[in-house]
């Protein structure tokens, strides 16, 4: 009985998940091999007739992260086309295969010690380029995981994770880049605090989880009604901080009653229940940036205690 052929001569079953691919390669006979392969195997194909090309494409929006470069091109070869893109350390990382004729171990050092990832000898075996492929978008995986982690770190260690606003540490940082940048501008900064009315009663009269709906609900009514590159945080317990960045005294109380309208507006709904809410705000801007953080932080805290004082659900201005 004859034995089957060995399945590599036969139809391939293409990649999944399958991400563009660079092909950098000055032989239009090999450049068309190589094309035809890795789209049968799936692969979104770009390709480059020699560096400079292939360094075109590379400052586009989104390039590919898989890279196959051929060493010897004319123009920038594949060897300096590494070291360009590893000096600019982008994010997310390019994994370079190159692919070169020259064989000795010293040319392999050389290419690795450029930026190559791995390294390929001309003529290759179409199975061994496809496992190193392989190889590579393990490594491009792998990365994309490690920055998706980074990231959520990043945001969960400076956001309030109930509300999704600024946390306090955060939110205390940006104020004080912004009263710097307002103070080589010479521009002024507004600054909101704002503290929620009786909110002890409304956690004993409908739960604590109703006020966290609560909190929620206020942290994004707050957003919506502030400028796109205003800065809303958490302050504490249910105490709320709005940074305006180029903001005159005027501007600052519009935006804190609009704050205070959107609050007092509607009530909100939690535990099945209606529940109205009302804000105090204390309002206050510094003149061309000549007040230091903790300062400001402190006079809008004493306007804050201000509008408590003047019967809440109001804002007051210093
Ligand atoms: P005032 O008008 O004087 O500000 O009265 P108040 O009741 O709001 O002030 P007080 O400081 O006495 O109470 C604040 C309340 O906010 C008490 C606390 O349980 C509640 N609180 C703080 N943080 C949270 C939170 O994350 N979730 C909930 N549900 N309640 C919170
Ligand atoms: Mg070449
Ligand atoms: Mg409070
Ligand atoms: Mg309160």
């Amino acid at each position: 009985m004859s034995q089957p052929l060995p399945q590599s001569a036969g139809p391939e079953r293409p990649e999944s998940n399958c991400d563009g691919v660079l092909v950098a390669e000055d032989d239009p006979m090999f450049r068309k091999i190589l094309k035809s392969w890795l789209e049968n195997w799936g692969y979104r194909v770009i390709v480059a007739e020699d560096g400079t090309a292939a360094w075109n494409i590379l400052q586009q929006e989104r390039p590919p992260e898989l890279l196959i470069l051929d060493w010897v091109m004319p123009g920038i070869d594949g060897l300096e086309l590494c070291r360009r893109i590893r000096e600019r350390q982008t994010t997310p990382y390019q994994y370079i295969l190159l692919v070169t004729a020259k064989d000795d171990a010293e040319d392999v050092v050389t290419g690795l010690e450029a930026g190559a990832d791995d390294h390929l000898t001309k003529p290759f075996d179409r199975s061994e380029l496809r496992a190193r492929l392989r190889v590579g978008r393990r490594i491009l995986t792998l990365q994309k995981g490690l920055i998706q982690a980074r990231e959520e770190l990043r945001f969960q260690a400076t956001h309030d994770i109930p509300t999704g606003i600024w946390n306090r540490g955060a939110l205390l940082d940006l104020l004080q880049r912004e009263i710097e940048r307002a103070s080589r501008s010479q521009s002024p900064t507004g600054l909101l605090m704002l503290d929620l009315d009786h909110f002890k009663k409304v956690n004993d009269t409908y739960g604590h989880l109703a006020g966290d709906v609560v909190l929620r609900e206020v942290a994004h009514r707050i957003s919506e009604v502030v400028r796109s590159y205003d800065l809303v945080g958490r302050y504490g317990g249910e105490e709320f901080l709005v940074v305006l960045p180029d903001c005159d005294p005027d501007q600052a109380l519009q935006s804190a009653e609009r704050i205070r309208a959107v609050i007092a507006g509607r009530p909100v709904l939690a535990a099945g229940a209606e529940i109205l809410v009302t804000a105090s705000i204390g309002v206050t801007v510094t003149t061309a940036g000549s007040v230091a953080e903790k300062e400001i932080l402190a006079i809008a805290d004493t306007a804050l205690y201000q509008a408590k004082s003047a019967g809440r659900n109001c804002t007051a201005a210093l």
